[in-house]
């Protein structure tokens, strides 16, 4: 299988390999690191990207709303999936934070209370994980900086150099992923 792929070389030491929301590759690569040895690298990598490509979800138009037992299932993974996810990211952002609440919303992805608490919307793992992981920092970040100004985005980018993407999904498939939390 040939595999088509963005290539991206900076000042890094090592190969790392990406698979985009939309489902396309990208690859990290340092300076003068071979060009054929990265084409072998991705094609080592053939049978991760097809089980990836396959296991993520795209929300289709007009997927039928959640049942009530599947959004519980999917608040109760959440529990778990965002303690886990807010447990690496905090010492990245450099924070702490309080209690962490999942629910299923139409109106927001996540919050961040004044004495830390997060909340976080279950939807969120019906996107990719790169996408959870924005909601997650963004969150966070809102330890350091209680708005949106120019130095809240500037602590997302430091832990997250490539947020805009993320957050481009979110903008592009928000609102389907929303509507399948149905009529509340
Ligand atoms: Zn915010």
């Amino acid at each position: 299988m040939e595999l088509n792929y963005t290539l991206i070389r900076s000042d890094r030491r090592t190969l790392a390999l990406r698979l985009l929301p939309d489902g396309s590759l990208e690859v990290r690569a340092p300076r003068r690191f071979p060009r054929a040895e990265i084409d072998r690298f991705v094609r080592s990598h053939a049978g991760w990207v097809e089980k990836h490509r396959q296991a993520r979800p795209t929300p289709a138009a007009g997927t039928p709303p959640l049942t009530a037992g599947e959004l519980a299932a999917l608040k109760q993974r959440g529990k778990q999936i965002f303690a886990q996810r807010a447990a690496r990211y905090a010492p990245l952002v450099g924070v702490d934070y309080g209690q962490i609440s999942v629910r299923c919303q139409k109106t927001k992805w996540g919050s961040c209370s004044a004495k830390g608490n997060l909340n976080f919307n279950c939807l969120l793992l019906l996107a990719p994980g790169e996408v959870l992981d924005y909601v997650v920092v963004h969150e966070l970040c809102h330890r350091l900086e209680m708005n949106h100004s120019a130095r809240f985005w500037a602590q997302v980018r430091r832990v997250l150099p490539d947020y805009e993407q993320r957050k481009k999904w979110l903008r592009d498939h928000g609102s389907e992923l929303m509507a399948r939390a149905g009529e509340k």
